[in-house]
């Protein structure tokens, strides 16, 4: 994959070496993965499952998946997970732009004949808020799901609503002082949905996050959209995990 070389992506490259978005490899300043990423990144092909987006010998479903769909261009491995780690670790939004294409292209393709309303993502960890309120530092301050969904979506072309889930333990407020929904809502665990819902009621969303493990991220907060109103929920990463399946 090539990219445009501008006058000031040659000048930070003499600062900024530039690497391959996956697995860190120096590349030319014109690509964005290096030859063997290009040649031997780990994509998910074959005959899929419908639902979970993986192989069928990978297959996730079964374990009470709320969401209707998800998808994943790229297995989670050596050495290809390093940029995402990186991109996690350090303040290095470019590599969200070219995950981006990745993801947008596997959505595009896999949810040509759904009706997609809006997207929204899984919602950072209390901890990374308070670095955002504190101010960036190194490695911190800055919300890489937010970066990959904003650039997935603005790749996808779809509109992003910032803050609809949220972590439970983020808020303050005391069980007490909510309403009945709340209350339900919180029974299931870990997410919330910050508005009352409206928005969500009929809607089919788009659900963003960086890697689809067991599904248990992604099944609660489509539990909670759903339970607010969402009528399905899709779902997309950049990586999904190999899982064989157990021998009974
Ligand atoms: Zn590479
Ligand atoms: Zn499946």
């Amino acid at each position: 994959m090539d990219r445009p070389k501008t006058f000031l992506q040659a000048l930070g490259c003499v600062i900024y070496p530039n690497r391959c978005a996956f697995c860190d490899e120096l590349i030319p300043i014109s690509k964005y993965v290096c030859e063997r990423c290009e040649a031997e990144l780990p994509h998910v092909i074959g005959n899929i499952c419908r639902k979970c987006g993986c192989e069928r010998k990978y297959c996730k479903c079964g374990k009470g998946l709320e969401f209707d769909r998800a998808v994943a261009p790229l297995y989670y491995a050596e050495p290809f997970n390093r940029g995402l780690l990186k991109f996690k670790k350090n303040r290095e939004d470019w590599r969200a732009e070219v995950f981006a294409i990745y993801m947008a292209g596997t959505a595009t393709e896999a949810y040509a004949g759904e009706r997609i309303d809006f997207a929204v993502r899984v919602p950072d960890h209390k901890s990374r808020i308070d670095d955002n309120v504190r101010g960036p530092r190194l490695g911190a301050g800055k919300s890489p799901n937010a970066t990959l969904a904003k650039a997935f979506c603005a790749e996808y072309g779809v509109e992003l609503k910032e803050g609809v889930l949220r972590y439970y333990s983020d808020d303050s407020k005391s069980q007490r002082s909510r309403n009945f929904n709340e209350r339900h809502a919180n029974v299931f665990g870990m997410f919330d949905i910050v508005d009352d819902g409206c928005e969500l009621f009929g809607s089919n969303v788009l659900l963003i996050d960086d890697v689809f493990t067991t599904g248990s991220t992604l099944s609660e907060c489509a539990k909670m959209l759903k339970l607010h109103g969402a009528e399905s929920v899709f779902c997309v990463t950049l990586f999904t995990t190999k899982q064989e399946k157990r021998k009974k």
